[in-house]
């Protein structure tokens, strides 16, 4: 029996349950009066190629330098920068990537994130992609996790549930697959409950992957193995 997007979201959930993504140390912010969603933002290019739990010690070590803000970004030097971020693995990288990243809003936004996604989804994202080292994942990321607004976030874990169950997605490109989840969700739910599905659904696929269908898939205890083409591929 094939399956659709809606019944893969509705699978994946009722077996994980809610996940709380994109963890953000609120009571940080509360506390400095420091904006949450530019350490979204941080997280979204810091997490790239790396597991999330060195992002967080990379988080902490910037947190304790009083370091989670577009201004303290911008103005620290770029060789403290790469030590804080070190634990995220390719720190040279990626302190350049997050002082571009935080000089363009000082410059183009005033610093002012609500300005900054307060236009059109398509406009921001092309303005993130045009960033060096921003690709569309990172931006997609940065869009629906900081920036609330609905798009659907592709990573390889999408892309090999995609390719196994099969889902019925026309371009497997990171385009084909997002206007794929995009178009199919749309068509169940209402549009102001797409936001919060859209983080959730993410969540749940790269939960569903880290538990089951890993590289060598672990299938027996897979909540959509009743509905997956792969099953007995990987007995
Ligand atoms: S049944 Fe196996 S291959 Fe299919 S989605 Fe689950 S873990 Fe992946």
């Amino acid at each position: 029996m094939p399956l659709s997007a809606d019944k893969l979201y509705e699978c994946l959930l009722s077996h994980f349950g809610l996940q709380h993504w994109w963890p953000v140390d609120e009571h940080y912010h509360k506390k400095n009066h420091s904006d949450p969603r530019f350490e979204v933002m941080i997280g979204a290019i810091l997490t790239q190629n790396t597991a999330w739990s060195n992002v967080e010690k990379a988080l902490l070590l910037l947190k304790n330098k009083n370091a989670l803000t577009i201004q303290q970004i911008a103005q620290l030097d770029e060789n403290t920068l790469k030590t804080l971020i070190q634990p995220s693995g390719f720190f040279n990288q990626k302190a350049k990537r997050l002082k571009n990243l935080a000089l363009f809003l000082q410059k183009n936004y005033d610093s002012d994130i609500n300005v900054f996604f307060r236009r059109n989804i398509q406009e921001i994202r092309q303005e993130l992609l045009s960033l060096h080292g921003i690709g569309p994942e990172t931006a997609d990321s940065i869009i629906l996790y900081a920036g609330d607004l609905p798009i659907f976030v592709v990573d390889a874990y999408t892309k090999r549930l995609v390719e196994r169950l099969p889902l019925s997605v026309e371009e497997k490109t990171y385009e084909g697959t997002q206007k794929y989840f995009q178009e199919n969700l749309q068509k169940i739910y209402p549009a102001k409950d797409l936001v919060p599905i859209y983080k959730q659904f993410h969540a749940l696929i790269v939960e569903n992957a880290k538990n089951y269908c890993k590289k060598n898939p672990r299938c027996q205890k897979c909540p959509v193995n009743i509905c997956c083409a792969s099953f007995e591929l990987f007995q």
